[in-house]
């Protein structure tokens, strides 16, 4: 065998493995089949602004350990997400704390703003939210729930905010201080320089082949390593048996508009109204305080997933839950691949998860 292992995806999930295994003395292969390094997480610059080409990327965590892991390859700097949100003109803060409250109702103290949140609740009548629509009133009153979460979670999900299960507002803060950032993480920023920055120092030294797709030659790679780590798709790899995992997707317009500096002064916008076709607009400067003459905007659109379209979101629902566990079981029956990142566990793991899970795969094949 010419290798210990082929790694097959450059994402996080993949460089993480590579260079733990490459330190340990491994012969590792990474193939990507897109033209580029980094997975989701890629930044591209474009006229000095490092642009998040598959979506804006925030690194936050609370494990010391994976943070120390990324700030071993390069320094984080100290930006902190507080969205803010545009309805119909008129801009509140996010996530929901005493800022919003203000200018929402006018309200000063903690005190006056519970108030008025139980007061909407008792109106509602709402006692066991039964999904999120019921969910939100129930944590935050009506006005906000109309002003800021009904019709841009409905843009987001496509579908009515009574049909989506209650878990996913309850990933939002509720704070009654005037603290308007959007996680509760311990740690948090943006990598200096841009991911990709960071994604090429963990692959130092490794052998990576680009444009190289497994299954354009699977028997070929599969000859030449001894084991396979495999962060793509999982269905892929079962060449569909069972049917098609379902994802939601998004696109992007991204625009370099020459000559603004500065558009809407904060890195994320979100639009909250029904009419605005898109859920929110990226500023890729601000998550490193640039100050280049230029900037680069992109408006997010997101979109019911086509076979074809890039898999963004694993959907959590009943069907794809179950189909997911009948492809873990195959995967678990394969002994040559080690399976792990979010297309391969069919999980939306956030960027510190997925180095989580990759580390501890690491530890266990020693
Ligand atoms: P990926 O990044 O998808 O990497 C998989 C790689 O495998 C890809 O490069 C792909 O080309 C390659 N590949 C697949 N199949 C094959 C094949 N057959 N042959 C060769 N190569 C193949 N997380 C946060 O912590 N904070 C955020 O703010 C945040 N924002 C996000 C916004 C969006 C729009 C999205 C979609 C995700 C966001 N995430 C965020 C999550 C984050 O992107 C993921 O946790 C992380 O990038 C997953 O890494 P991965 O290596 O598992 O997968
Ligand atoms: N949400 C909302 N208004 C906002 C931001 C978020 O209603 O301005 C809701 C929406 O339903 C979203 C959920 O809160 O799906 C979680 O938001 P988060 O930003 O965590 O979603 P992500 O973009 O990470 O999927």
């Amino acid at each position: 065998m010419t290798y210990n292992y082929l790694i097959v995806g450059s994402g996080l999930f993949g460089a993480t493995v590579s260079y733990i295994l490459k330190s340990r003395g491994y012969k590792c292969l990474v193939i990507d089949k897109r033209p580029h390094i980094g997975g989701n997480v890629y930044t591209d610059s474009v006229n000095g602004i490092n642009v998040h080409k598959y979506g804006a990327h925030i690194f936050h965590t609370s494990d010391k350990r994976v943070w120390n892991f990324v700030n071993s390859f390069v320094e984080f700097n100290r930006y902190t997400n507080s969205p803010v949100a545009n309805y119909k003109g008129k801009l509140y803060n996010l996530p929901f704390n005493m800022n919003t409250f203000y200018q929402m109702w006018g309200v000063i103290t903690p005190e006056e703003a519970k108030e008025m949140i139980e007061k909407q609740r008792r109106e509602s009548g709402i006692i066991n939210p039964r999904n999120l629509e019921e969910q939100a009133i129930s944590l935050i009153g009506k006005d906000i729930y109309y002003t800021l979460i009904k019709d841009y979670t409905e843009k987001q999900w496509g579908r009515k905010a009574t049909e989506l299960p209650a878990f996913i507002i309850k990933r939002l803060p509720v704070r009654f201080t005037f603290d308007n950032n959007y996680f509760n993480d311990k740690y948090q920023g943006i990598p200096e320089g841009g991911y990709t920055r960071m994604i090429e120092r963990m692959l130092e030294g490794v052998e990576v082949h680009l444009n190289t797709d497994y299954f354009g030659n699977r028997e070929y790679f599969d000859s030449i390593a001894d084991r396979v780590i495999y962060t793509g798709e999982i269905d892929r790899f079962f060449d569909y048996r069972f049917g098609h995992l379902e994802y939601r997707t998004v696109s992007f317009e991204t625009e370099l508009l020459e000559g603004v500096s500065n558009f809407q002064g904060n890195a994320v916008v979100n639009y909250t109204d029904a009419d605005t076709p898109y859920t929110r607009i990226i500023e890729h400067k601000h998550f490193e305080f640039g100050q280049q003459p230029d900037t680069v905007i992109s408006r997010e659109y997101s979109k019911e997933w086509r076979s074809g379209d890039e898999p963004y979101y694993p959907v959590n629902d009943k069907r794809n839950s179950d189909l997911y566990a009948r492809y873990k079981a195959l995967a678990d029956g394969q002994e040559k691949v080690i399976f792990g990142g979010r297309l391969a566990e069919y999980k939306y793991y956030d960027m510190h998860q997925v180095i989580g899970r990759a580390l501890e795969l690491v530890e266990k094949l020693g």
